[in-house]
């Protein structure tokens, strides 16, 4: 570095006022130099640089530690980095001297330094030391002691100053990656649950409580294994990793019972130094729907299975050669044949149009459809199969204004409903068909007083392969499709279904149908 000052050393012992001057001169430079360093670092080297140019040595060294930890180098000049280094493990300077002091020798500092000077700095929480050497024989005399004396000082400060604005700065940087952190995770869809060490909860994302029901303020804080009691349970069976970026970080998906409902999890681990952080989707759906697939390929292979028995059963003992099959007997079998294969076909039209009830293509007229002959007409085919023990009515004003729809696909919805009731009520009762106008719609009630449905699987019976508890349809054949296609039908022709029922009383469906505009 260069100084446009003059030398700090006057020859001229007389000269003191000029002394005077250049040595002041020189201590407002190196000021100068100490306030503007914008960090530690920048400080040490510049600061260190003019050191050698002011005192002209060869050598400057300034060491800082922080309270009672140990001290590292700010900054050095004409220093490998590892001789100031080693520099911070050797006793620079009496621990207890409270001004600069100076040695004569032949390898000071283990560099071979002839003459060096060193001045404290500071207390708490910012300690230090600043020492410059010469290589050649002139020792610090007690000027410079006094001016690296006030240096000393200067740079005790401004390396205090300067640590607290880096602090500060990183205290800034580390709060903006945490809000930046913590904007991520709260919009993420995936639940993310943090826990510490002592497995405790500390993060409890908003998807986590969405998914689970739980809310933040019932699960943070508290034992993950008290929050979620079902955890402990499928704790074992979690692939924890180690390395987030490891392609072992595998999802484990279990059933985990919370606030009573079960849910079925998609769970990832990491495990890091604090604790472990664990990141779940929810799969309840998908599971459950999977689970109704399995179910319906088992009860559709089964009802599939009885008509066709019978239809080959049947086939065979027409076949016989040697059982001659009189002119009744004949007669019942063919009407077994053509009866079950017309059971086998409406089923698996049902399976075909449950698949392609809810696309546009499938089309579904308007016309104006008059709905009590209809129902008339629903009812006489419901009885013809129906057992004995069964009544069937209609209830409906002597005239009724047409609704707007499809007819054939309100034949099928009718159908299903009576049928349904006719099933679902292995005891017999009255089966009533109610139709009341008003306010522009009609609805059609459709009572039974047969196994009702429970209020939790109410909301239920309308999806796709739903099938209300096995228990209660024991022995009842069905494939869970009708009300799907029933409500899927209705809805495209702008009414609505629901059901109101009392296990062990009885059920009645009710369907809302717009009525036809005089017009059309
Ligand atoms: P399924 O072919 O099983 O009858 P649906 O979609 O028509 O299929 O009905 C779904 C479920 O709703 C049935 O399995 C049954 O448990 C219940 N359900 C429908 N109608 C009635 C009713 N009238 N009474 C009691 N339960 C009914």
């Amino acid at each position: 570095m260069s100084s446009l000052l003059p030398s700090a050393r006057p020859t001229d012992a007389q000269d003191e006022l000029l002394r005077r001057f250049v040595e002041a001169a020189r201590r407002a430079q190196i000021v100068t130099i100490v306030n503007r360093a914008q960090t530690v670092k920048e400080l040490g080297e510049l600061v260190t640089a003019e050191l050698c140019e002011a005192f002209e040595a060869e050598v400057a060294i300034v060491l800082a530690g922080w309270d009672d930890g140990p001290l590292f180098v700010v900054g050095s000049y004409g220093l490998r980095s590892e001789e100031a280094e080693r520099i911070t493990r050797q006793d620079l300077l009496d621990p207890a001297a409270e001004t600069p002091q100076r040695a004569e020798g032949f390898d000071l500092l283990s560099v071979g330094a002839r003459a060096l000077i060193c001045a404290p700095f500071g207390g708490r929480p910012v300690r230090g030391v600043v020492g410059v050497a010469r290589f050649y024989d002139q020792s610090f005399d007690e000027a410079e002691a006094a001016l690296l004396e006030a240096v000393a000082a200067s740079i005790g400060h401004a390396v205090e100053r300067l640590r607290l604005t880096e602090e500060r700065e990183q205290l800034y940087r580390d709060a903006h990656e945490r809000g930046k952190a913590a904007r991520v995770i709260g919009s993420i869809a995936d639940g993310v649950l943090l826990v510490d060490d002592a497995r405790i909860v500390r993060l409890w994302n908003p998807a986590a409580e969405a998914i689970t029901g739980l809310s933040r303020d019932v699960v943070l804080g508290r034992l993950l294994e008290e929050a979620i009691p079902a955890w402990s349970a499928i704790a074992e069976s979690l692939v924890v990793a180690n390395d987030p970026a490891s392609s072992c970080v595998r999802a484990t998906t279990v059933p985990v019972e919370i606030a009573g409902r079960e849910l079925w999890l998609s769970i990832r681990g990491v495990g890091f130094a604090d604790g472990t952080v664990y990141a779940f989707h929810d799969l309840t759906e998908a599971h459950r729907l999977e689970q109704l697939k399995a179910d319906f390929i088992a009860t559709v292979s089964h009802e599939l299975r009885t008509p066709l028995a019978a239809v080959h059963g049947a086939a065979k003992t027409l076949q016989r050669d040697d059982v001659v099959v009189g002119g009744e007997v004949f007669e019942r079998l063919l009407t077994v044949i053509s009866e079950q294969s017309d059971r086998l076909a409406a089923m698996v039209n049902n399976i075909l149009l449950a698949s392609r009830v809810d696309s546009p293509e499938l089309e579904v007229g308007t016309e104006r459809v008059e709905v009590a002959a209809l129902t008339a007409d629903v009812l006489a085919a419901v009885r013809a199969l129906a057992n004995e023990g069964l009544t069937l009515e209609l209830v409906a004003p002597p005239s009724l204004p047409p609704v707007a729809g499809d007819r054939e696909k309100l034949r099928q919805v009718l159908t299903n409903l009576v049928a349904n009731a006719a099933k679902y009520s292995p005891a017999g009762g009255r089966i009533q068909v109610e139709l009341k106008p008003h306010d522009g719609a009609l609805d059609i009630f459709v009572r039974d007083e047969g196994l009702g449905i429970a209020k939790a699987e109410q909301s239920l019976i309308f999806e796709k392969f739903y099938r209300a508890d096995a228990n209660m349809t024991r022995g009842v054949s069905g494939s869970g499709l009708g009300l799907y296609i029933s409500r899927e039908l209705v809805k495209r022709m702008g009414g609505t279904i629901s059901v109101e029922s009392l296990p062990g009383e009885g059920s009645t469906f009710v369907v809302t149908l717009p009525l036809a505009t005089p017009a059309s």
